[in-house]
């Protein structure tokens, strides 16, 4: 009886290792997913995945690396693990082949990786005619246009792993595109950087909404965008509203997807009253069209 019991006892043992084993092996198995080709100035989602719980995800980019904590998703009835972060090709990036990898801290490390393919896309040239003051700044203003560079570097170079974002994003007025992001811009005959943002057609006084939800990072009167609004949304991802007409939000506050942040004017470096809306992945400027078009969830 004794020996009975000690050989069921050394079975159940044999049959717990024997799960545990398969268990690791499930662990060990991850998934990274993102579109095969992306254009020169435009972010993609990255998405790594597994049947089995994990902590945080870590993304290799650019010979960057980038942290992302795991949320439990319920996919065909089953539970998954998912990590999910918005990586940009910049502007200037060239035509050709780069690696996206990913990692988790699994009891057996598993990494996998991915070739996207970066095309490239024709950007039309722009000529405008504003106050000559915003082509040729005044010697007094040089000052103030350094600090408010200066204050957004800091917004766009901070990583919050604390995501508030979701897909798709909130359009922030409904008005239609008079000036695309990446266009060569020339003002008053003279050449600028590239439009790194996308204006968007409204009446003076009209409510801008958030993207996503995040933390308002920046509230303030710059020398170019007027006054303007910077939004954390979480893991790297920053959207801007410029020109304004007046800020509703303060420095520090939490906003939610569709909250009324401040509303349509022609302030800073303007045609017109409209609204210039930018978008950041990981610090780098990219198209807030090519974002706004990303319809599932993430
Ligand atoms: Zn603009």
């Amino acid at each position: 009886m004794k020996m009975m019991r000690s050989l069921l006892s050394l079975t159940l043992f044999v049959l717990f290792c024997c799960m545990a084993w398969a268990g690791v092996s499930v662990a060990a198995t991850i998934s990274i997913s993102s579109p095969g080709s992306v254009a020169n100035g435009e972010a993609f989602v990255a998405r790594i995945s597994s049947a089995s719980s994990f902590d945080v995800a870590r993304f290799g980019w650019k010979q960057k690396q980038y942290a992302v904590p795991a949320i439990k998703v319920q996919e065909g009835g089953a539970p998954r693990w998912v990590a999910s972060i918005l990586l940009p090709v910049s502007l200037d990036e060239k035509p050709g082949k780069l690696t996206l990898t990913g990692r988790v801290n699994d009891a057996a490390v598993k990494s996998v990786s991915r070739t996207i393919q970066v095309t490239s896309k024709k950007r039309p040239v722009q000529n405008l005619k504003v106050e000559n003051k915003y082509v040729e700044p005044p010697k007094e203003v040089l000052d103030r246009i350094k600090r408010d560079r200066a204050a957004v570097k800091v917004v766009l170079g901070k990583y919050t792993s604390t995501s508030h974002w979701r897909l798709p994003l909130v359009k922030p007025v409904p008005g239609s595109v008079s000036s695309l992001f990446g266009v060569k811009r020339v003002f008053n005959g003279k050449p600028r950087s590239e439009h790194k943002g996308l204006d968007l057609r409204g009446a003076t006084g009209q409510p801008i909404k958030a993207m996503a939800g995040g933390i308002v990072r920046l509230s303030d009167s710059l020398y170019y965008g007027g006054n303007s609004v910077y939004i954390d949304h979480g893991l790297g991802f920053v959207s801007a509203y410029m020109h304004m007409s007046s800020i509703g939000v303060k420095d520090g506050q939490r906003v939610s997807a569709g909250e009324v942040i401040g509303k349509v004017g022609a302030t800073g470096r303007v045609t017109g009253p409209h609204l210039h809306l930018s978008t950041y992945a990981q610090g780098v400027a990219v198209d807030p069209e090519a974002l706004l078009s990303l319809a599932s969830g993430k």
